[in-house]
């Protein structure tokens, strides 16, 4: 079985830990072995050049997390992790002091620079790191090429993306989000491919707008899952309407979606239904242009137990949804989630059939 995920940094991350969990229990030799193959597709819009090193955020915290080296408490970044690297270079007054680079963690951002310098790409930079980390799983940058996420804030002003999440707390109103490099981004190799040729394609709770929005823009992607025979199903991820940890409901806000279960829903789409659909019925949006709309990406979606309303209005719009506990406490809590949604992938694929 090819399990294709599509994934942010520290959501996508114990999801997709809790998924192999899963797929190792449910293993025929029972014994750590799978007979699945499972790839990650992470979002590179976090990625920012500092003190001279490439930093990627959510491919880092991908393999740190798969590969048992993650700071727990944080969800991010290396465990028994010091600062003294960044302590020094604040004393220089020398790049962004609210943005910490652990000592260890840096030898990840000059390895991988080292490399690109060399010219190998970042799927083969990446490649090279998780050689170390064996983290299970294929992890692939959603693209080579750089495209970075940029926050336009209500003054005008543009800024990096980790500028307005770690320094700002989210907290200066955005009014849209700038993928700069988007245009003439290229799905890295073997993406469309992972998508396409997949049995099931996850979408696990990262944020819906900075992670999977970012993933499903570069040119190629949303086609490939709206079209994938593979079912495609995600888990929302809110849980009692709010975001588990971080600020995805600023980021929600700025383009005008509710935070709550069924509304990220529907911001994604059904497969086979052009996005805006629901917009136009209620005629609170002039859609003429019907083409020009983007394809809906998802089957089904997992909705948590304290969300019951928002499932029941996607059930009554016909949406196959599983209402569950999607809290991710620990892996075997994550395992169970990643099992509903493949139990709902397998039913997806026996209504269509
Ligand atoms: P980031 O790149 O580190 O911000 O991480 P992601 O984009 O992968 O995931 C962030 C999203 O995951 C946030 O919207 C959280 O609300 C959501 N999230 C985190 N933990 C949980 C959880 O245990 N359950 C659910 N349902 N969502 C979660
Ligand atoms: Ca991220």
């Amino acid at each position: 079985m090819r399990v294709t995920v599509l994934s942010g940094g520290i959501g996508g991350a114990r999801f997709t830990r809790g998924l192999l969990a899963h797929l190792r229990e449910v293993a025929p030799d029972g014994a750590g072995g799978t007979t699945a193959e499972v790839t990650v597709v992470a979002n590179t819009g976090d990625d920012v050049w500092l003190h001279g090193v490439r930093v990627c955020p959510d491919l880092d915290t991908l393999m740190y997390t798969l590969g048992g080296a993650v700071h727990e408490g944080q969800g991010w970044g290396r465990r028994d992790e010091s600062s003294r690297v960044s302590a020094d270079l604040a004393a220089y007054d020398v790049g962004w002091e609210w943005f910490t680079l652990g000592d260890l963690d840096l030898a990840t951002h000059l390895a991988r620079t080292q490399w690109l310098r060399e010219g190998l790409t970042l799927s083969q930079a990446t490649e090279r790191l998780c050689r170390r980390w064996s983290p299970g799983a294929r992890l692939l940058p959603m693209a080579d090429t750089p495209v970075e996420t940029h926050v336009e804030l209500e003054d005008g002003r543009l800024v990096h993306f980790e500028e307005w999440w770690v320094r700002h707390r989210a907290a200066l109103p955005a009014r849209r989000f700038v993928q700069v490099g988007l245009e003439d981004a290229v799905a890295a190799p073997g993406v469309l491919d992972a998508l396409t040729t997949a049995d099931v394609v996850l979408l696990p709770p990262s944020n819906p707008v900075v992670s999977i929005g970012t993933i499903l823009a570069v040119p190629g992607i949303r086609d490939a899952l709206a079209t994938t025979a593979a079912p495609v199903v995600g888990i929302a991820p809110v849980v009692g309407g709010a975001p588990v940890r971080g600020m995805a409901d600023a980021c929600l806000r700025a383009i005008g979606v509710a935070t709550t279960a069924d509304a990220i829903a529907r911001h994604y789409g059904r497969r086979g239904a052009q996005l805006g659909d629901d917009a136009r019925d209620r005629a609170d949006r002039d859609v003429t242009d019907r083409e020009a709309l983007p394809a809906g990406v998802l089957d089904g979606w997992l909705v948590d137990e304290q969300d019951r309303a928002a499932a029941e209005s996607l059930v009554g719009e016909g949406w196959p949804v599983t209402v569950t506990d999607t809290l991710m406490r620990d892996v075997p809590a994550t395992a169970a989630i990643a099992a509903h949604a493949l139990a709902l992938a397998d039913e997806v694929r026996r209504r269509t059939r």
